[in-house]
């Protein structure tokens, strides 16, 4: 059974970057829909003795394609979501250290530019989606973007997500309407990069 990670800041602790009815209705409502309807698909599929990597990683071996097409609708969002929600913090750390930090200052010149190459391509992503920070076992970085609730995983070409930054209206448009650019601003505002530090550290063992 697949859960939903847990909030450790409360909904109104990412103010003002991210607010509160955004929080609570897109962790409270959209994340919890995924998660629910993930579960009941992976049920159906049989899958239940599988990560949630392993099935992102092989959605080809579903033979029926509805029941593919939710699991990759749904499986991404649980999965993009958990990634996305665990990495803010009231206190971020504000930038990366260690392994990480050389690897970006190596692939993209500084943190600064990374920001910038993520930022660009979650404004080009047209429609709902996700720009990505991913990493492969031997540290090396990659920067991307995909529709709906596409993920890096499902791609196979060896890399992990790391960084998960949500550009559907739903994670912004409350508080900023059309201006996705400024919700990007605030997205790296409160990016706790311990997190980050963590995820590739899980991926690459650096
Ligand atoms: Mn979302």
């Amino acid at each position: 059974m697949f859960k939903q990670v847990e909030l450790s800041y409360g909904a109104g602790d990412l103010e003002p970057n991210i607010d509160a009815l955004t929080i609570e209705t897109h962790y409270g409502k959209h994340h919890a829909t995924y998660t629910k309807t993930f579960n009941e698909a992976v049920e159906k599929a049989g899958l239940t003795d599988k990560s949630a990597e392993e099935i992102l990683a092989s959605l080809d071996s579903v033979e029926d394609e509805g029941l593919r097409k939710v699991l990759r609708n749904n499986g991404g969002g649980y999965y993009n979501h958990n990634m996305y929600f665990e990495a803010f913090s009231a206190n971020p750390k504000a930038a990366p250290e260690g392994e990480l930090k050389t690897a970006i200052d190596e692939t993209f010149g500084s943190l600064d530019a990374l920001k910038d190459e993520l930022t660009k391509l979650a404004l080009g992503q047209f429609g709902s989606g996700w720009a990505w920070l991913s990493a492969d076992t031997e540290g090396k970085l990659y920067v991307s973007n995909s529709p709906n609730q596409d993920n890096p995983i499902s791609e196979k070409k060896g890399y992990m997500p790391i960084l998960a930054l949500d550009v559907w209206e739903h994670a912004y448009y409350l508080n900023y309407k059309n201006l996705r650019g400024d919700y990007i601003k605030a997205y790296f505002n409160v990016l706790d990069w311990g997190k980050i530090e963590e995820n590739y550290k899980k991926v690459c063992g650096k």
